[in-house]
């Protein structure tokens, strides 16, 4: 198929790009470079010997979607494109709903007037809000605690209103756990502007010496150590579950399935810390600080309907998520150094 990948050059759309291609597919990225750098299609390019197209353009522009889609003959579309620092979505609610929803609006509109409606949402387990039970399956009940979640919690029931009332729509929605990792070739990862949020590039970072130490948000939790324990999924594993979905959502009959993707494995922040030790012979060094506001003790996914559904599970285990987020960082310090 020949697929619309918006935000195709951000951390999970590049990878998803690499996969689609190693199986036949071909894609167009679509993406206004608004957390991400056109040099990474030159990465793609290299990873995977073909030409890819970048179309820079924000999703709001109904004309520019309306355009690419006609234009490339899409079949269908991956929507990765969004913002999705929480902190930020707190501080700047309008900036979400404006990019995240009103974006996915302006996509599905321009997809609708071109008859293309054949879609992939990359959507979140934030989505379930404070865990009642583990692991969380996907009828487990859905709430938001930030406007990020909302954002996401509005685009899956916008979706599902779309899909009911028309039943040639195939949308797949795809809950992630964490994405961590990277490409085997090094090429491409997660290089967050600035200071990284999330865990996995934070160590990265504190290993390279590129930032002091790693705080840990609190020990003091219902879990094992007492830190938090997330269910950390490796970005190869994930890429291919998306090829999954789509191959699987072209066949099937609902209009709108939803699926985890996630391992079922839980691991605590200092499993993540000794992990990182441990496979790549470095040291981080960590302070235990307060607990983050918003953070859940525990969450972690029930895989199982992706497994039954899509004939897919996770294969990589967390030591080569630690091993290949560490080349990454490597790759990245040798080309600074240039
Ligand atoms: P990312 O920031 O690396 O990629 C998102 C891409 O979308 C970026 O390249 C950015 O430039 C682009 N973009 C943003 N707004 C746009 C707009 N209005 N028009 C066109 N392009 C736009 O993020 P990611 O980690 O690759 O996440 C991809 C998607 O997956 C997001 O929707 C995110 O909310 C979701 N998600 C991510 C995680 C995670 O931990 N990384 C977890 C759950 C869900
Ligand atoms: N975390 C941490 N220090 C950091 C970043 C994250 O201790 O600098 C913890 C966080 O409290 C959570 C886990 O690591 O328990 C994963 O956090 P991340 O932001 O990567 O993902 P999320 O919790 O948003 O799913």
């Amino acid at each position: 198929m020949n697929i619309l990948l918006t935000g195709g050059t951000g951390y999970i759309g590049s990878h998803v790009a690499a996969a689609l291609i190693s199986t036949g597919h071909e894609v167009v990225c679509f993406d206004n470079l608004a957390n991400s750098d056109a040099v990474v299609i030159d990465r793609l390019e290299a990873i995977t010997g073909t030409a890819i197209p970048l179309v820079v353009g924000d999703i709001r522009d109904g004309d520019a979607l309306r355009h690419a889609l006609t234009e490339h003959g899409v079949e269908a579309v991956i929507h990765f494109a969004g913002l999705k620092a929480v902190g930020e979505s707190v501080a700047q609610p309008i900036k979400y709903y404006d990019n995240n929803v009103r974006g996915t609006l302006s996509l599905v509109e321009a997809m609708a007037d071109c008859g293309v409606k054949t879609l992939v949402f990359s959507s979140s387990a934030t989505v379930y809000g404070e865990p009642r039970y583990l692991p969380l399956d996907e009828s487990h009940p859905t709430s938001a605690t930030n406007p990020y979640g909302r954002t996401k919690l509005m685009i899956e029931e916008m979706l599902t209103d779309i899909a009911a009332a028309d039943p040639d729509w195939r949308i797949a929605t795809l809950r992630y756990f964490n994405p961590v990792g990277a490409h085997d070739s090094g090429l491409i990862g997660e290089n967050p502007n600035g200071i990284p949020n999330n865990l996995m590039p934070f160590i990265s970072r504190v290993a390279a010496g590129r930032l002091a130490e790693l705080s840990v948000f609190g020990n003091d939790y219902d879990t094992p150590d007492g830190t938090g324990v997330r269910d950390y999924i490796h970005i190869v594993d994930l890429a291919d579950g998306h090829v999954a979905a789509l191959d699987t959502i072209v066949k099937i009959e609902p209009a709108l399935s939803t699926w985890n993707l996630g391992t079922g494995q839980g691991y605590s922040v200092l499993d993540m810390v000794e992990a990182f030790e441990r496979v790549n012979s470095v040291r981080v060094p960590y302070r235990v600080a307060p607990r983050r506001d918003g953070d859940v003790a525990s969450c972690y996914a029930s895989p199982e309907r992706a497994a039954r559904e899509l004939g897919w599970t996770a294969q990589r285990d967390l030591e080569a998520m630690c091993a290949s987020s560490w080349s990454f960082e490597r790759t990245l310090a040798m080309r600074n150094s240039d």
